[in-house]
């Protein structure tokens, strides 16, 4: 019976369509008075309903723009205060059998390079992003009969198996095609963070015409892939819209409607939420004119509004983005980006000039890891390469951070210092090393006394030579 009405509810989508044109139509020119109103409930931690979401996308006066900007400040610093998270993109292999018009890997593209690293390749990439100060990687696949479940599992063993000097990658995500539940089960069995997909366009037609070809043309299917991800036992999974495709604000309702989806069949939302724009790809005439292309200014609004919808969830910022939007946009409620990434296919640990011919789309981000460290010391933030929780046993920390009153100052913070403490022992430039301590000493002044003592041990530890020191 259970499996009956599975398969039933499978064959239909969860994303309303009518009815999210009729309440973005709905709540055109919004009352400022209700728009504050939506404010407050989202700085009382709460997720919005799809109507107040959809007011919030509708906001147009810049006094009130200003007040929805500032309302998604102040709760990025309540809840997650001042940490953000760092990441690398590990591309294992370009070989793929769909077609999506936007994508320098889709099938039809005769000029990429297509390849798929050896073991022994995967060794030295990761040597290098070890080497660089990571700890935490997003494993990324096209999509490919080769790419069996045994096979990612079996690259992402070898991520976590390969180590260089005290370092160590110890959190791996994956992006990757979306897998029957018995593949997911093969693949969390050896040990992994979140399972990320992209539905891409929410918008069902246009999915269709952007998806020609092959098993990602299954509209259903994808948009289900979490379902079963979470069926299999992975409990931490991440949506993502690829804005561009379609209207920016029905890409944020359909993300909307996918979180509650997932809290109301399975208690809990989405770990975290991305939200990338299309980029130049080689050969790929699509990127370089998306039929969508969402402006600077929209893309700040889509970042506000994702971040008063859903409180409780990660958001991811990649290097897709430049440098100074990044910079801007990281205070609206970012809490994970990714530095010193490279995306051309084993160009961590062979840089060529021909990147971009093995690469899926261009980054606008080029920074080195330790200048985005320094850069976001500065600015007063205490970049983490955390992985406590996941390590611990712990998932949904999102959802910790803000429900369990003081997770934050007991647990975040703390190995937040401790990660940033590592990095600038073993791998920080002696400017960055300078900055780093300066900020270390102030979040210390911040934490509760008896907190503050236990850090300092903690701190000490490390620097005496100790590693994967934790609370
Ligand atoms: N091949 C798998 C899939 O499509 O699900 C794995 C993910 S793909 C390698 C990673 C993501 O990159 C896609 O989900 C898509 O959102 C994004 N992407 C593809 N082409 C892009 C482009 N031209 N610019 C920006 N992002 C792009
Ligand atoms: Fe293949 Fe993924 Fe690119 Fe589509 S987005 S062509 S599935 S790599």
């Amino acid at each position: 019976m259970y499996v009956f009405v599975r398969e039933r509810l499978e064959s239909e989508s969860f994303i309303p369509e009518g009815r999210i044109f009729e309440l973005l139509e709905k709540t055109k020119n919004p009352d400022p008075k209700r728009v504050r109103e939506i404010l407050r409930k989202s700085l009382e931690k709460n997720r919005l309903d799809p109507e107040e979401t959809a007011t919030l996308l509708n906001v147009e006066d810049e006094e009130l723009l200003a007040e929805m900007f500032e309302a998604a400040r102040k709760l990025k610093e309540e809840v997650y205060g001042n940490r953000i998270v760092l990441f690398a993109p590990l591309y294992i292999g370009n070989a793929c059998v769909n077609d999506c018009v936007y994508c320098g890997f889709r099938s039809s593209n005769t000029l990429v390079q297509r390849i798929t690293l050896t073991e022994e390749q995967i060794r030295r990439e990761v040597e290098a992003l070890i080497s660089q100060g990571h700890k935490r990687l997003i494993v990324v696949y096209g999509e490919h009969p080769m790419y069996t479940p045994q096979f990612i599992a079996k690259t992402i063993e070898i991520v976590y198996d390969t180590k260089l000097g005290k370092g160590e990658i110890r959190r791996v995500n994956v992006n990757a095609a979306p897998q029957t539940v018995e593949g997911y089960k093969v693949i969390k069995s050896v040990g992994i963070g979140t399972f990320q997909i992209f539905q891409e366009t929410y918008h069902k037609k246009t999915y269709l015409r952007l998806h020609p070809k092959g098993p990602k043309s299954n509209y259903n299917w994808r948009l289900y892939g979490l379902d079963r991800a979470m069926i299999a036992g992975i409990d931490d999974v991440g949506i993502g819209a690829l804005f561009g495709l379609y209207d920016w604000k029905f890409e944020v309702m359909g993300l909307l409607y996918h979180t509650i989806h997932l809290e109301e069949r399975f208690g809990v939302g989405p770990h975290t939420i991305s939200f990338p724009r299309v980029k130049p790809a080689l050969n790929t005439p699509y990127s370089l004119k998306p039929d969508h292309p969402v402006s600077d200014e929209d893309f700040k609004k889509v970042v506000a509004v994702i971040r008063l919808s859903v409180p409780y969830t990660g958001m991811i910022l990649t290097a897709r983005e430049p440098a100074r939007l990044r910079d801007e946009v990281i205070k609206l409620g970012v809490s994970q980006i990714d530095a010193g990434s490279h995306i051309g296919i084993g160009s961590y640990s062979s840089r060529d000039e021909d990147e971009f011919k093995k690469s899926q789309f261009t980054l606008e981000d080029p920074r080195p890891l330790d200048l985005v460290m320094r850069s976001l010391l500065k600015e007063g933030f205490v970049p983490s390469f955390c992985t406590a929780c996941y390590r611990a046993g712990r998932t949904g920390e999102h959802f910790m951070e803000v429900a369990i009153p003081g997770f934050v100052k007991n647990f975040c913070t703390p190995n937040a210092l401790f990660t940033l403490q590592e990095y600038l022992c073993d791998y920080a430039s002696e400017e960055t090393r300078k900055v780093g301590e300066e900020v270390i000493g102030k979040e210390l002044q911040k934490l509760p006394p008896r907190i503050r003592e236990k850090v300092k041990e903690g701190l000490e530890r490390i620097k005496r030579g100790e590693r994967d020191v934790r609370f």
